[in-house]
């Protein structure tokens, strides 16, 4: 009965979360696709993790899938939103609290605060794919090359503000173009350094601009994975299959890699005596 009722509980609370931000900018904006989104992604994410809670292994790509679809096809190609960071600085240069800007208020900036790197591990379309290819846990120690992000970050936010100052023409059309010629860039970089690292999340750990969002909000998450230090036998199983190299059996905030956490459950799951 106490599993059943665990098994319940966290899925449960992030579907309210999720409810709690849709029923509050549907009423905000007063427009129902806030209700019908947000709801959409917060039953997609509680689903993974009740599949997750039935310790069923593919749990999380179900959600990635659902959910990174939705936004790329639906949200990015067919509606023409740019949910890149370019769009972001877009909109927030426009002065519109609209799509982007709230996509990156409630994911990436202030969302985090909650729920840390979720986005990463269930939801953003370029992991999506990334995570298909075959280099699932990092052989080497990583590099320090992790400047590159505030690079890309500075780069994303030039960009949009040339052309604002050049005056360019038909604005909305440009972001369409600069979603998909971007998300091409991504896919595309990320796979080639994925095979030359010999690490699926090489750009996640070194390239994405929006890395400079969720590394610091997600240092204060309010949802952490942590160590129970009677239980653990420090065997570093769970070290060993980590995808972004966390130091997970320390509890502290300041744990090695703690910001790049991306809730993907391995460790929990290949844990022999249950610690985490
Ligand atoms: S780090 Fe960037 S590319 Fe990687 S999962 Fe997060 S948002 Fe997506
Ligand atoms: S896998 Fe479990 S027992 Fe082993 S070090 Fe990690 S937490 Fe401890
Ligand atoms: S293996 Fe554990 S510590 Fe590493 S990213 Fe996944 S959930 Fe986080």
């Amino acid at each position: 009965m106490e599993k059943n009722k665990k098994r319940w509980l966290i899925p449960a609370f992030i579907w309210t979360v999720f409810e709690a931000i849709a029923v509050t900018l549907w009423l905000a904006k007063d427009n129902l696709f806030y209700l019908l989104n947000f709801s959409y992604i917060g039953t997609a994410i509680a689903l993974g993790l009740w599949l997750f809670s039935l310790k069923y292994k593919y749990a999380r790509r179900v959600v990635q899938l659902l959910v990174g679809l939705y936004m790329l096809i639906y949200l990015g190609a067919i509606c023409n939103e740019n949910m890149q960071i370019e769009g972001f600085w877009y909109y927030l240069f426009t002065g519109v609290f609209e799509a982007a800007t709230i996509h990156y208020a409630v994911a990436k900036i202030f969302g985090p605060l909650v729920f840390g790197r979720g986005w990463c591990g269930y939801a953003c379309w370029t992991a999506m794919v990334l995570d298909f290819l075959p280099y699932k846990t990092p052989t080497n120690p990583r590099k320090k090359i992790g400047f590159i992000r505030y690079i890309t970050f500075g780069l994303s936010f030039l960009f949009v503000a040339a052309l604002f100052l050049a005056n360019v023409g038909n604005l909305e059309h440009m972001m369409f173009w600069s979603f998909l010629i971007g998300n091409i860039l991504y896919y595309a970089v990320g796979i080639i350094l994925a095979f030359a690292f010999q690490d699926n999340r090489t750009f996640c750990k070194y390239i994405c601009p929006i890395t400079v969002f969720l590394k610091p909000m997600s240092y204060f998450a309010l949802l952490r994975i942590r160590c129970d230090k009677e239980k653990c036998v420090s065997c570093g199983k769970c070290k060993s299959v980590c995808p972004m190299d966390v130091d997970i059996t320390d509890n502290s905030r300041k744990r090695k890699n703690g910001t790049e956490c991306i809730f993907c459950m391995d460790c929990v799951r290949s844990c022999p005596k249950n610690a985490l």
